[in-house]
């Protein structure tokens, strides 16, 4: 190795370690579901994106193993190549249904997806208003195209009328675009769609909504832009297939034209090979359950509202959260990762999330209900927090 980089590598990984910021991962033995097994442990998980349960859906299982056995493991090529199953096609198809479009695209995950879409249309002449809270793939997605990006705070609606005002006064650039999450993952809060409409109308904005915590979740498993009845206002309409959706992948959702820029222009559709069948069919499949059925999606809600009201009933600070996405506000940094480490002794597996992720002083632990815990997990989750938090002096 060469010398510099090997001095690089060890200093700044001590500093981590120094101040208590390397994460180790933890592996999970056996399925992400409702209890997970860890270090030959079982917890209660509540760190999971698998909303409905979907991941480990026996239905989904079967789906992707026939396609394996008539497709096979992988795709062979990127989209544009041979990489295009008649499975993708149906997929896009199902896609622009479930979100009310008249085309849709897949990427092979929600990052790519910011990777792809925004520098497939923006340039260093653009601008992006992009709220402050904005996912980490939004960031690096408007970094790549090379516009100017200004923050707005977030969900601020005046100051993004503010900047937008300016943005479009100066002079300065040929499109101007907003770009938000549509369900903010840290503090479970939506995105105020209606009135960021109403000013993209105003200042002749593109608008692009990431709703990755969104699908499945809100607007009766439709999403965020469903919820307000936006689908005919939202240009980009972005998603994971890898949270709610349990499987893995990326999309846009749009107009027609929108669709056919991006399958000439967005790189990673022309340069990185499609999502394998397996994953493909059982994502299609899941679609198809969400739409036929708000049975998962109402379950999820039920457990959220449960685990609210109960972390509520026990005095914890559970924030303003407007999705099942449950923080619990611990503040202090330390204390938050010495919560969120007694939880997982004592059979609860809840992630720490402390700054720089959130700002200083709201350290919390975040719990992120799925519609496949029973209430008996809720209740055991519930009654270890009691005991940590009394132990903890936090209640
Ligand atoms: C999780 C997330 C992504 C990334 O999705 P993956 O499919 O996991 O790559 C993108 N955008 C937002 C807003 C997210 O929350």
């Amino acid at each position: 190795m060469s010398k510099i980089l090997d001095a690089f590598l060890n200093e700044n990984l001590q500093n981590l370690r120094d101040q208590g910021l390397y994460n180790e991962i933890d592996a999970v033995e056996g399925a992400n579901g409702p209890v997970i097994t860890i270090n030959g442990k079982q917890l209660i998980n509540l760190s999971s994106n698998n909303y409905l349960g979907l991941a480990t859906n026996e239905e989904l299982k079967q789906v992707a193993k026939d396609a394996i056995d008539r497709y096979g493991v992988g795709a062979g090529a990127v989209r544009t190549i041979n990489g295009t199953m008649d499975l993708h096609v149906k997929l896009e198809e199902k896609l622009a249904e479930f979100k009310g479009t008249e085309a849709a695209i897949s990427y092979q995950s929600g990052f790519n997806c910011n990777m792809a879409a925004i520098s497939a249309v923006m340039d260093k002449n653009d601008a992006i208003l992009s709220d402050q809270l904005n996912h980490a793939s939004i960031i690096d997605g408007c970094r790549l195209s090379k516009a100017k990006i200004i923050a707005y705070n977030h969900s601020d609606m005046e100051d993004l009328r503010a900047k937008a005002k300016e943005a479009k006064e100066s002079g300065l650039y040929n499109k101007i675009m907003v770009i938000t999450d549509g369900v903010f993952s840290m503090d479970g809060d939506i995105a105020k769609l209606p009135e960021i409409v109403e000013i993209a109308k105003e200042f002749d904005l593109i608008t692009y909504v990431d709703d990755a915590h969104g699908s499945g979740v809100t607007g009766k498993g439709k999403g965020t832009v469903k919820h307000f009845g936006l689908e005919k206002e939202i240009d980009f309409q972005i998603g994971t297939l890898s949270k709610a959706i349990g499987v893995v992948g990326g999309y846009v959702a749009g107009k027609k034209n929108l669709i056919d820029w991006l399958k000439v222009r967005s790189r990673p559709f022309l340069f990185s090979t499609a999502v394998t069948p397996g994953d493909v069919a059982a994502i299609t499949r899941a679609l198809q359950m969400i739409m036929d059925s708000t049975e998962l999606h109402d379950k999820l809600w039920e457990n959220g509202d449960y685990l609210k009201a109960g972390l509520k009933k026990l005095g914890f600070n559970i924030g303003a959260s407007e999705t099942p996405i449950t923080p619990c506000i611990i503040g202090d940094e330390k204390l938050t990762q010495t919560f969120s480490r007694r939880l997982v002794e004592e059979g609860v597996y809840a992630k720490a999330i402390v700054f720089p992720t959130v700002p200083k002083g709201t350290g919390r632990v975040r719990n992120m209900p799925i519609a496949s815990h029973t209430k008996e997990m809720l209740d055991n989750a519930l009654a270890i927090y009691e005991k940590v938090g009394k132990e903890l002096g936090v209640i």
